[in-house]
């Protein structure tokens, strides 16, 4: 697979490059120059195959010539080693849950394959990759335990002290091993910022093998199609031919990797993006001007973005043509009051439980099954993260899942820095070049 910069199309860098580069240094982003569809009789006969076995196929579309068959089959048994079952709570309403990994959310799909993938391409006997990562929460922890063992890396996390929810900060801090955890005093910005300033440092780059892992590497976006995919399978299973997939969308790279799955082959009748008050794109869907704004804080965090970075990828999957993404993609925008009486619905209509983000889908998808009432189709929101991980919402006490009821029991590491550059510099310097 070669990919080129959504800046400039005459690019053309291999996968193995993309993913260490993460960006294109014109500041696009990487996109595959070809999209292939996947063979035909294997969407027709797709509920016969499992989750790794289509995470397989699909992988395998991609690329074949960069990994080959054996090891790819193992990267994936690796990686895609839980579960994203759907649940049904009526005839015809789904909850497709991402939240049965690690970290207890869907950037776990994304962290798990990147480490892999990044740990293959690292011959034995090269510079140990230290990946440094900013966190305003559920990053951190997909990246930490993503990256958690992978043999010949090191992860730095950065986080705003007293910022993240107390299981996220366990998430972090508990490791050991490869992970190191820094509890910055200052905001999610000045994590940001330290990460930036490090990564524009020649004596840090110099000494060091510095890589990001966020959101835009073309290897997280990948695995996130696998489970489009995988949810269209139990739904044929089910007697469904079609459906709708309404996603809690922040950056829009879940969305987005739903709608590359579209380019792909995959039969979907309608996306729908369901945001809180970041609504850079809704309104983008409505007016046809795309204003970025700042971010205001919202009850569903992880989804306030103001400017969504991977919105250029999907604006590129459709040759920037507003009209073709108008018609796949319908936008609905909750407010946090909304939200609340959202998961109160949830659970007193169904027994569920849902976190803000998932709140949000579901509203979404109950709006468009309302404006389409004779609508056929499976209505499928993705619950994003386990309710668990804002307890602040939990409409009821629950038993916690074994990934958090452990976590309690390790021990806490971290250190903890000002947000001044100098400081975290001197931190890295001093670290060695082996674990
Ligand atoms: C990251 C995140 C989102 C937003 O996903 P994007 O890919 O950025 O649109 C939604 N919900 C949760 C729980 C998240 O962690």
């Amino acid at each position: 697979m070669q990919l080129y910069s959504t800046n400039n199309k005459d690019l053309s860098v291999s996968f193995k490059e993309a993913v260490f580069n993460s960006m294109p240094q014109d500041k696009g982003l990487y996109m595959p120059v070809q999209i292939p569809r996947l063979d035909q009789d294997f969407i027709a006969h797709i509920e016969q195959y499992s989750l790794p076995e289509i995470a397989y196929k699909i992988a395998s579309t991609l690329l074949k010539d960069e990994i080959p068959e054996k090891d790819l089959r193992a990267l994936i048994e690796d990686a895609a080693n839980f579960d994203a079952p759907i649940v049904k709570l009526d005839i015809k309403t789904f909850v497709l849950e991402l939240f049965h990994g690690p970290s207890l959310a869907f950037k776990d799909f994304g962290a798990r394959f990147m480490s892999r993938v990044m740990a293959y391409f690292l011959k034995d006997g090269e510079q140990l990759l230290d990946v440094l990562v900013a966190t305003s929460g559920d990053t951190g922890g997909a990246v930490a335990l993503g990256f958690l063992g992978v043999p010949n890396t090191r992860v730095t996390i950065l986080f705003p002290k007293g910022k993240v929810s107390e299981i996220q900060r366990l998430q972090l801090t508990t490791n050991g091993e490869n992970i190191r955890a820094i509890a910055v005093n200052g905001t999610f910005d000045d994590c940001q910022s330290l990460v930036k300033q490090a990564f524009a440092d020649e004596e840090l780059n110099s000494k060091f093998r510095l890589t990001s892992a966020n959101s835009i590497n073309i290897a997280r976006l990948i695995p996130q199609t696998f489970y489009y995919f995988n949810a269209y399978a139990q739904l044929k299973q089910q007697g469904f031919n079609a459906v709708v997939f309404s996603v809690p969308s922040g950056n829009f790279g879940n969305i987005g990797a739903g709608l590359l799955a579209y380019k792909m082959g995959l039969p979907v009748q309608q996306f729908i993006a369901a945001t809180n008050a970041n609504d850079t794109v809704p309104r983008f869907l409505e007016t046809g001007v795309y204003e970025t704004k700042p971010s205001v804080q919202t009850y569903s965090n992880a989804m306030d973005v103001g400017a969504p970075s991977n919105w250029v990828r999907i604006m590129d999957l459709f040759n920037e043509d507003q009209a073709a993404i108008c018609k796949i993609v319908k936008a609905y925008v909750f407010s946090d009051d909304e939200t609340l009486l959202g998961i109160t619905e949830i659970y007193s209509k169904y027994n569920y439980i849902a976190c803000p983000h998932t709140a949000i889908g579901y509203l979404a998808a109950k709006a468009f099954a309302a404006e389409n009432p004779s609508n056929e189709a499976a209505n499928v929101f993705l619950s994003t993260a386990h309710a668990c991980k804002f307890p602040d919402f939990l409409s009821v006490a629950e038993p916690l899942p074994e990934q958090v009821s452990m976590l309690h029991q390790k021990e806490e590491l971290y250190t903890e820095l000002e947000k001044d550059f100098e400081g975290f510099k001197k931190y890295l310097a001093e670290s060695g070049l082996k674990i």
